[in-house]
């Protein structure tokens, strides 16, 4: 199965049609992957296939290695039009997740002032004042709001920890639109678990019962913006299905009609 592992504690730069040019900055060991969730999509693969053995990266070495590529790009005259904090995990697990954040921020001010730091999270960290305080430094905070049901979240985000939707939705209201949503919508199925059981079960998020309270949801966060997707890279799970061009179009124009920016990726 080609699931990734990335570069750490800096890889790319990635070129994208939607965020142009963007430098990763992955806070997670360079041989394996450490998340507060186990997502059956996710493109790192599962936690407990890859596990790493190497220690996280600390903040002098993210810092030292981030001033080395933006000054080569700067020589190279190839700026970055974001740096992206994401990679193999949860990038706000890292002890010092907030001061690198003040660390990229100078170092971005002073070789590419231009560009916009990204997160990509999982939300499950937002609870520690440090963090929100950190993601509302940064200019895209894009956190993750799969479903509103929480059957839903156990059997395809898997927490690691206790994880309570409601309060993660309260913490989310906390940055007082701060905040992008995002949201991976998928059909399929996922073969049932346990020695005694056959058969599979649903993971399609796509219907009214997900849509509906999820956007509810949405409209009591009051994002600056919501980006949906779907599956786009092998998965380490077998039997996941894209969401359809049509499904997608649909969901975002429902949010777009409540007043919220929303972008959907195929
Ligand atoms: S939250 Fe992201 S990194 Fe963590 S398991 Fe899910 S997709 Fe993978």
């Amino acid at each position: 199965m080609s699931t990734i592992i990335y570069p750490s504690p800096i890889f790319g730069p990635v070129h994208s049609r939607r965020l142009g040019i963007s430098l990763g900055i992955n806070l997670m060991p360079a041989d394996g992957k450490v998340c507060t969730f186990n997502c059956i999509y996710c493109e790192c693969g599962l936690n407990e296939e890859r596990r790493p053995s190497l220690p996280l990266p600390t903040r002098e070495q993210v810092s030292e290695r981030l001033k080395a590529k933006l000054q080569a790009m700067v020589a190279e005259g190839q700026l970055p039009d974001v740096l992206t904090f994401a990679g193999n995990g949860e990038p706000t697990c890292h002890p010092h997740f907030a001061e690198i954040i003040g660390d990229t921020i100078r170092l971005r001010d002073l070789y590419c002032p231009q560009a916009k730091v990204s997160v990509l999270s999982n939300a499950t960290m937002i609870h520690r004042q440090t963090v929100h305080d950190a993601l509302m430094r940064v200019d895209n905070n894009i956190l993750k709001l799969d479903t509103v049901d929480p059957i839903y979240i156990k059997k395809v985000d898997c927490p690691t920890g206790s994880y309570d939707v409601n309060t993660i939705i309260e913490h989310m209201k906390a940055f007082n639109g701060h905040i992008i949503i995002q949201t991976m919508f998928m059909r399929g199925t996922l073969p049932l678990k346990g020695e005694s059981e056959r058969g599979t079960e649903s993971v399609d998020n796509t219907g009214e019962e997900f849509v509906g309270p999820w956007l509810e949801a949405v409209k009591e966060i009051r994002p600056q913006q919501v980006m949906i997707y779907t599956i786009d890279r092998e998965t380490p799970t077998q039997g996941l299905l894209k969401a359809t061009h049509e499904q997608l179009d649909q969901i975002r124009d429902r949010v777009i009609a409540a007043g919220i920016p929303c972008t959907a990726s195929y």
